[in-house]
């Protein structure tokens, strides 16, 4: 395992980790918050959790953790039990979905755990959004990716922590529900955003790669979408077309 940390803005760390073959890097984005260090995600488990944790502390802050799920797919949220005296948020059906599916989505994966992982879902659950105005964060329910799907927006670095919402080149569907789809990434661009951190990638994004999911979602929609030559697009492509 591999670790890339990227410092961004005046506050945010985002980790990167690549343990997962033939899928991009997975994404960890960490807030240092003035009472707080907020968490967006855990990843594959508590070994890589504990490296996230000494690198905050050593370098960043001693404040009580504030952690987040973007959803319940599994590859977001096996680090949760090595926060388990924490605050871990997450949407109510992030909450239902890892009750659901959690124990059989650890043992069809349980080659990729770091550490011994403990499904744990979130203990703090919100429907709409839950602010937290002191520290500039909000956490916001986006359903797109997957039903479930929610966001982090950090309006002092004017950072958005999109989950699997948004990826480069295109998005991934695993909902057919694509009306949804597109008024979650409308909403994201009423924001004011610097700096898109993604689930999954090797790119910080701009509010740009937003556009361009969001202008190919409406190409399905219409039916009228441009084919292009790139392989990791077709593939995905291809996907998305047969959940259709
Ligand atoms: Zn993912």
């Amino acid at each position: 395992m591999t670790m890339k940390t990227t410092g961004l803005g005046s506050r945010c760390i985002v980790f990167s980790f690549d343990d997962i073959e033939d899928a991009s890097p997975t994404n960890v984005l960490a807030i240092i918050g003035t009472k707080h260090v907020f968490l967006c995600d855990t990843y594959l488990g508590p070994d890589v959790m504990a490296l996230v944790r000494s690198e905050i502390r050593q370098k960043y802050s001693k404040n009580p953790w504030i952690i987040f799920n973007s959803h319940a797919d599994w590859d977001h949220h096996w680090g949760n039990s090595f926060f388990r005296d924490s605050t871990i948020i997450g949407h109510e059906l992030t909450r239902k979905a890892i009750d659901a599916n959690g124990a059989r989505e650890l043992q069809m994966y349980s080659r990729y755990q770091r550490g011994s992982v403990e499904i744990m879902p979130p203990n703090e659950i919100f429907q709409g959004r839950i602010r937290f105005p002191n520290e500039g964060i909000e956490f916001f329910h986006s359903p797109g990716h997957t039903a479930d799907s929610s966001s982090c927006y950090d309006s002092i670095d004017k950072v958005l922590f999109t989950g699997d919402n948004v990826e480069d080149p295109i998005p991934c569907l695993t909902e057919s529900d694509l009306d949804t789809y597109v008024k979650t990434l409308d909403a994201y661009l009423e924001l004011d955003i610097e700096h898109v951190v993604v689930g999954h990638g090797t790119i910080i994004a701009t509010k740009g790669l937003i556009e361009e999911n969001l202008a190919y979602l409406v190409s399905l929609q219409h039916g009228t979408t441009k084919m292009q030559d790139s392989p990791r697009w077709r593939a995905n492509h291809e996907q998305n077309v047969k959940l259709l």
